[in-house]
């Protein structure tokens, strides 16, 4: 299934997350392992943005640290990975996800997925494009697989 937004602001990325969440939600009442969502995008589009965006649907109350400093961090359920600044994927092994992905109830959202995630042999099971429009406007697809 897949699914456009655009157009959307600022304001509006609430609207989006509220989607993926309950996609999310339909996901994890069915399987029994993690959730793994691929964010997808140039830098600067809005990818840590929506993280933050998502985890207040969770309830999640700790800012989302941004941008490429920390390549994982865990609130709760919720592990939000950043691959920017890996060099090749072997070095996804830091990152200690084999036990996660089977676990019920974790969502993975990972942002830069292209820099380790063949370490782990890795697909999403939503996978999320951000295109840049304007300043203030990003188009956004949803692919759920
Ligand atoms: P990325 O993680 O993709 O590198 P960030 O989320 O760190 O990008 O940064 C996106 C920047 O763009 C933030 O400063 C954010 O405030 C700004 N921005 C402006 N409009 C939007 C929008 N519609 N959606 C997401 N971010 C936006
Ligand atoms: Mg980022």
């Amino acid at each position: 299934m897949k699914k456009e937004f655009t157009n959307i602001k600022l304001e509006d990325l609430n609207k989006v997350a509220t989607e993926v969440e309950n996609l999310i939600s339909v996901f994890l009442k069915k399987e029994n392992r993690a959730c793994v969502v691929f964010l997808n995008g140039d830098l600067g589009v809005g990818k840590t943005t929506f993280v933050k965006s998502l985890g207040e649907k969770l309830g999640i109350k700790e800012v989302v640290i941004s941008p490429t400093f920390i390549l994982r961090k865990d609130y709760g359920n919720l592990i939000h990975i950043d691959g920017y600044r890996f060099d090749n994927p072997g070095e996804g092994a830091v990152l200690e996800l084999e036990r996660e992905l089977e676990e019920k109830n974790k969502i993975i959202i990972i942002e830069w997925p292209e820099k380790f995630v063949s370490h782990y042999g890795l697909n999403p099971d939503i996978s999320i494009d951000f295109k840049y429009i304007n300043e203030d406007e990003r188009n956004i697809f949803l692919n759920i697989l």
